[in-house]
């Protein structure tokens, strides 16, 4: 019999397996699809704090201020730790003035993690509580599941792109509610990207690269209605966008600004990614138009969880599957995987 179960071997997952394993207890691991990594393994891998907790706070209002403070504390020697297992650091810094973290090899990330795991059965999702061993619910949010995300989210949703593995369908908050755990606040949330719009062929390799990232550069409309950003991570256009008719929207980009730098890339280079993979793009003599689609990442509500990434008896959860900590806004699901993941294993196996 093992010390504990984990659903999901993603970041969260894999962290907690990870972690337990050091606590010398016996791990099994269950992960749904016929990988380790989940959606941390497509993801840019920038694992991130805000620089201040207050700018935390005010960026993500409606987030549980414990849970906030956890993160933001913890996260430092959190990733740390993670170095130390052998995971490789791209970077040692965001590329964003306002958060600190680093950013990591999504395959070193997962290879490091993984082989941690000595009982890390591929596609064998848990499908039911255990009986009497603690449990660690890390499946990953329920972006995949269309009936959800449609009840939970948007009318849209069958138009909306699914930037994310297709195995996070809620099970981990199903099981978590099925043994009394309460469900947040902001079940209509999500992280995500605009994205190329259809006839535009995205593969999960292409999640990144094709994000279209501009829409303070851009006149940003759908429908005959326009929207102003409100946020520098665009989390806001993102989900305006996805109750748009088709979750679709234009971006509408004077020649002038094309030049001008988002992170790594121009403008100009992230609407010509757009019309390489085949997204409507209309080029006028002052303006160029990019239509794009909604892609959803992860949902950002979940699981009810206190500081010990408690959700119910035996029941510990944490990553995707956990919400309150971004409620509002947007912070790093790869920081609350990281930390709410250890938190998760050390508390289950204290309690034991
Ligand atoms: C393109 C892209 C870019 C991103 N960039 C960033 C970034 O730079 N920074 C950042 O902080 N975040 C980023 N993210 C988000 C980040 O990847 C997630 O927040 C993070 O992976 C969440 O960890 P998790 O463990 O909850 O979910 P995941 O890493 O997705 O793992 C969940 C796992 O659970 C498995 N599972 C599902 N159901 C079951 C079941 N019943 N039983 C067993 N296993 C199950 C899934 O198959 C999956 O492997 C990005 C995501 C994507 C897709």
């Amino acid at each position: 019999m093992p010390d504990l179960v984990v659903a999901g071997a993603g970041m969260a997952g894999l962290v907690a397996a990870a972690e337990a394993t050091e606590r010398g207890a016996r791990v099994v691991v269950h992960e749904k699809g016929s990988r380790p990594g989940g959606s941390m393994l497509l993801s840019s891998g920038v694992v991130w704090r805000h620089r201040e907790l207050e700018d935390f706070r005010r960026e993500c209002p409606g987030g549980k201020p414990e849970l906030q403070r956890l993160v933001h504390e913890r996260l430092d020697g959190d990733l740390a730790w993670l170095a130390g297992l052998g995971a490789r650091v791209v970077a040692r810094s965001t590329g964003n003035r306002a958060t600190v973290g680093a950013r990591f090899d999504t395959r070193s990330l997962t290879d490091a993690l993984a082989r941690r795991v000595g009982d890390l059965r591929l596609g064998e999702p848990l499908r039911e509580l255990p009986d009497g061993t603690p449990v660690v619910l890390a499946t990953g949010g329920f972006q995949a599941d269309r009936d959800l995300v449609r009840e939970r989210i948007t009318p849209e949703a069958d138009s909306l792109l699914l930037r994310a593995t297709p195995w996070s369908t809620g099970d981990g908050l199903a099981l978590g509610r099925s043994a009394g755990a309460a469900a947040t606040t902001g079940m209509e949330e999500f992280y995500g990207r605009n994205m190329p719009a259809p006839p535009a062929r995205i593969d999960e390799a292409q999640f990144v690269p094709l994000a279209q990232l501009y829409a303070h550069h851009a006149v940003v409309e759908s429908d005959g209605e326009t929207y102003e950003p409100t946020t520098w991570s665009e989390i806001d256009v993102v989900q305006w966008t996805a109750r748009r008719p088709g979750a679709r929207a234009a971006y509408r980009v004077a020649r002038a600004r094309l030049a001008e730098r988002v992170g790594e890339r121009t403008v100009g280079e992230m609407v010509a990614a757009a019309e390489r993979a085949g997204a409507p793009v209309h080029r006028g003599s002052g303006d160029v138009t990019v239509e794009v689609v909604a892609g959803i990442t992860t949902t950002l509500g979940g699981l009810a969880v206190d500081e010990h990434a408690w959700a119910a008896p035996g029941v510990y959860a944490a990553g995707n599957d956990v919400g309150g900590i971004a409620t509002g806004g947007y912070s790093s699901g790869l920081a609350a995987a990281l930390v709410l993941g250890r938190v998760a294993a050390a508390r289950a196996l204290e309690a034991g």
